[in-house]
């Protein structure tokens, strides 16, 4: 494997997480979606590390507010979909959908993944089998639709369940717990979906993250993945979540 990634737990705002990853043949350092600058920072301190590189999977607050600060402070250039480049604070590096992102000698696909919001992009770096995708997807759970369809979010979803089985998927927010307790409301003869309830909540218990996942566990447990190609599976269960209070 070629690259080094932490997590940066940003728990604080919006149970956000980010990520610092290093390809190790050249030493390039890049973030994945700041919520803010600080916590980066010192992830960044701590590595003795330096920053190359903010990567962008969407527009949200959460995801980009970091951008400023952090390329200010380490002269890093803000990378994200040319589609959003209205919306992504700073950008620098305006990608194509289908082109490739290099850092260093670790190349990033960019997957289009709309749904979430339009625009949305996945970081899928090939040789690691290592995916970023935003709020696309989530342990047991999926992103809401607030810009894009279901047709879109199964097509997007789908994208995401072609990678390889053991590819690790890399999400935005800590929201295991509560995806598992709707899951399991809609599953519950599903064993490996009861199973995996009982390690997430021993990894919260001991404050550990769930992510990332991969994609055989979610083709296990996750019943938005679960509805495949059914549309409407997929809307009835998402509007079923929106409004669930586990
Ligand atoms: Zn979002
Ligand atoms: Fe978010």
């Amino acid at each position: 494997m070629t690259l080094t990634i932490h997590i940066i737990d940003m728990l604080h705002i919006e149970d956000n997480y980010s990520f610092v990853l290093r390809d190790e043949a050249s030493r390039k350092v890049a973030v994945i979606d700041p919520p803010e600058a600080k916590g980066v920072l010192e992830a960044l301190a701590h590595e003795g590390w330096q920053l190359d590189y903010i990567l962008n999977t969407h527009h949200h607050w959460d995801h980009v507010n970091g951008n400023i600060k952090l390329k200010v402070a380490t002269g890093a250039q803000v990378v994200g979909n040319a589609a959003d480049a209205h919306r992504i604070p700073g950008i620098d590096i305006k990608l194509q959908v289908g082109e490739a992102f290099a850092l260093g000698e670790s190349v990033a696909e960019i997957i289009a993944i709309s749904g979430h919001t339009i625009g949305h992009i996945a970081y899928y770096f090939t040789a690691d089998k290592a995916v970023f995708c935003g709020d696309t997807l989530f342990p047991m759970g999926c992103g809401r639709l607030f810009e894009g369809t279901p047709e879109q979010m199964v097509v997007s979803i789908g994208k995401l369940m072609a990678l390889p089985d053991d590819t690790r998927i890399y999400c935005g927010h800590e929201y295991a717990l509560s995806n598992a307790k709707f899951a399991l409301s809609v599953d519950s003869n599903n064993k490996d979906l009861q199973e995996r309830m009982r390690q997430v909540q021993e990894l919260r218990n001991i404050g550990e993250p769930t992510v990332p996942t991969t994609v055989a566990d979610e083709k296990r447990t996750n019943p938005f993945v679960r509805a495949g190609s059914d549309v409407e599976r997929f809307a009835q269960l998402r509007a079923l979540k929106n409004d669930f209070r586990g």
